[in-house]
């Protein structure tokens, strides 16, 4: 009874420890995603930004070509009017000093030339010179709500958002609980390794995975899944496999004395062999009872 129950403070003292270094372990992974994710997301963010600094740069020296060209086109075309509007007024000033020589005659040949004079002046009654204004000045036509629309647009493009945990087991799961970020993972007792449920030993330090450790063997027997079934199928087969070996090179280390190995309790050697080969043997039961 009291062996009992020092097995059992035993194993609750394992468990206590395994899910502790479960906590710490997924602290530290958490941190160090959270930290990797803040590095990553700067990075990208501020490419995509760069990229539209870049865009928005290159779409300001295009516009700012298709303006001057416009400014070019604008001057000739002032530089047009310009000049016919010279012209007219040379066309003035010839016809002055025309009236200006008429003016120098005699009384009687004033007279004369009446017609000359008339025609004169009823050119400027009618002088009206047909000088064509149109597209003479340019204008930028400019949207005000692009801004907002633009603002849409960007948003869109960098879109920010929450999303869930990557699982630990590297898997593409995504999780939002504890309990799934530690689904397919346990940790080595020993050094706090982190490794997969198909793994009953940790392949650094070589310690078994706790049987406590499993959500049904002990604690749910009748719930048990086939994966923890083949889990301690396989435990089993290694535990032989060492013991085999360790049969093997006690007699090949004999000269050198360097690895002998016996066992000393033939009641751990009896509770091992049940486990290994998942039977009870009637003298076992016997001690039991
Ligand atoms: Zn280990």
């Amino acid at each position: 009874m009291v062996n009992r129950m020092l097995e059992k403070i035993q194993s609750t003292r394992r468990m206590i420890t395994y899910r502790r270094i479960q906590l710490e372990q997924a602290a530290k992974t958490i941190m160090r995603v959270s930290k990797q994710n803040r590095e990553e997301l700067s990075k990208r963010f501020n490419s995509h930004m760069e990229a539209l600094r870049l865009y928005f740069e290159d779409f300001r020296q295009r516009q700012s070509e298709i303006l001057n060209e416009a400014l070019f086109f604008q001057e000739a075309r002032t530089e047009d009017v310009v000049s016919e509007l010279n012209e007219q007024l040379e066309k003035l000033d010839s016809q002055n000093s025309n009236l200006k020589s008429l003016e120098y005659h005699e009384d009687n040949v004033l007279v004369f030339m009446n017609d000359i004079i008339e025609d004169l002046y009823t050119g400027m009654i009618k002088f009206s010179p047909d000088i064509n204004l149109e597209g003479l000045k340019i204008e930028v036509g400019l949207d005000t709500d692009i801004i907002a629309r633009i603002d849409k647009v960007l948003s869109r493009s960098a879109n920010l958002m929450h999303v869930n945990m990557p699982a630990l087991d590297g898997s593409d799961r995504e999780t939002v609980s504890y309990k799934d970020l530690i689904k397919n993972m346990w940790n080595c007792l020993v050094c706090k390794a982190q490794l997969g449920v198909k793994q009953v030993e940790c392949p650094g330090c070589k310690t078994f995975r706790p049987l406590e450790t499993y959500e049904n063997l002990l604690h749910r027997p009748e719930k048990v899944t086939s994966d923890e079934v083949e889990a301690l199928k396989l435990r089993r087969k290694i535990e032989k496999q060492i013991i085999l070996d360790l049969e093997l090179n006690g007699v090949e280390n004999k000269v050198e004395q360097q690895e002998q190995w016996y066992m000393i309790a033939s009641d751990w050697l009896f509770k091992w062999k049940c486990f290994v080969t998942n039977k009870i043997s009637r003298s076992q039961n016997a001690n039991v009872a």
